[in-house]
C-alpha cells in the first residue's frame, strides 16, 4: 500500500479548551456541516480530544452525527486497571466508557508533565493491552532541526515504544508528527519539509513491522484550511492532529474535507 493510498484521519485536540457552551456549538456547527455537506467515513477519519471531563458529553453529543466520530481521550494514566490513584484515568476505564482512542506522547505532556520515554512506555504499553488505538506523537525542538538532529529525534521517539509494541499492536498505532516549533505559533513545517520527515518515518516503521507500509502518519502543528490541501497533497501525510483551528467549526471541517477530497 502507498502511503497516499490510506484513508486519512482528521483529530481534534482540543487540549484544555473550550467551555461547556462553546463545547456545544461547536459540535453542533460542525454537525451541521457535515449534515449538509457529509465527508464520507471511508474518505477520512475523523476524531475528537476533549479533555477527560468533557469526554462522556462529547461522546454523546457525536452518537447524533451523521457519521462515525471517534472521541479521543487526551490522556491517559501510566498505572493499569484499578486502584487508589487518585486524580488518575486508566486505559481500562477509558474503554470501559467506550472511549477507543487516545493520544500518547504530546510534545506538551513530554514537556510540561516531564513525561519520559519510559513513562510513555508504560501508557502505550497499558493503552495497548486494554484494546485502545494510539495515536503517537513525536516531534523535535526548533533547536534540534536548526543543530541537524530532527530526523534521529523523531525516529528515536518511534523506536523507543518497540521493546512494548507487540508484532499485531502496530496495527493499532497512528503516529503524528508534530515538530514542536510549529505547535501553536502559526508556523507550519513547509510540505517539502513535512514530506521529507514522514517518508523517513514511513522508512523507519517498514523497518520495525511489516504494518509500517499502511500505517497512517499525520501531520501537526499550525494545520489551519488554508494550508490543509497542499500538505495533504503530500504522498506520505495521511492526515492532520490539529490543535487551535479544531476550536472553530468551520476550520476544522474544511480541513477534514481536504483531506478527504485529495487523499
Ligand atoms: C497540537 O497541539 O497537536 C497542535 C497541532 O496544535 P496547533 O494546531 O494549534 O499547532
Amino acid at each position: 500500500m502507498s502511503g497516499s493510498a490510506i484513508t486519512p484521519w482528521v483529530v481534534g485536540n482540543w487540549k484544555m479548551n473550550p467551555m461547556q457552551a462553546d463545547a456545544k456549538e461547536l459540535l453542533s456547527g460542525f454537525k451541521k456541516l457535515l449534515q449538509n455537506n457529509e465527508i464520507k467515513e471511508e474518505n477520512c477519519h475523523i476524531g475528537i480530544a476533549p479533555s477527560m471531563l468533557a469526554l462522556t458529553s462529547v461522546q454523546a453529543e457525536l452518537a447524533s452525527s451523521v457519521r462515525s466520530i471517534y472521541t479521543v481521550a487526551q490522556n491517559v494514566s501510566r498505572i493499569a486497571g484499578l486502584g487508589a490513584y487518585t486524580g488518575e484515568v486508566s486505559a481500562e476505564l477509558l474503554k470501559d466508557h467506550h472511549i477507543d482512542f487516545v493520544l500518547i506522547g504530546h510534545s506538551e505532556r513530554r514537556e510540561i508533565f516531564n513525561e519520559t520515554s519510559q513513562i510513555l512506555n508504560e501508557k502505550v504499553k497499558n493503552a495497548l493491552t486494554a484494546g485502545l488505538t494510539i495515536i503517537y506523537c513525536v516531534g523535535e525542538s526548533l533547536e534540534q532541526r536548526e543543530n541537524g538532529q530532527a530526523e534521529q529525534v523523531v525516529l528515536q521517539q518511534i523506536c523507543d515504544i518497540t521493546a512494548v509494541v507487540q508484532a499485531e499492536q502496530w496495527q493499532k498505532i497512528v503516529i503524528a508528527y508534530e515538530p514542536i516549533w510549529a505547535i501553536g505559533t502559526g508556523k507550519t513545517a513547509s510540505p517539502e519539509d513535512a514530506q521529507t520527515m514522514h517518508a523517513k518515518i514511513r522508512e523507519g516503521l517498514t523497518q520495525i513491522t511489516p504494518f509500517g507500509a499502511s500505517m497512517a502518519i499525520l501531520y501537526g502543528g499550525s494545520v489551519k484550511a488554508e494550508n490543509a490541501v497542499e500538505l495533504a497533497t503530500c504522498p506520505d501525510i495521511n492526515g492532520a492532529l490539529v490543535g487551535g483551528a479544531s476550536l472553530n467549526a468551520a476550520s476544522f471541517y474544511e480541513i477534514a474535507q481536504a483531506f478527504a477530497n485529495t487523499k
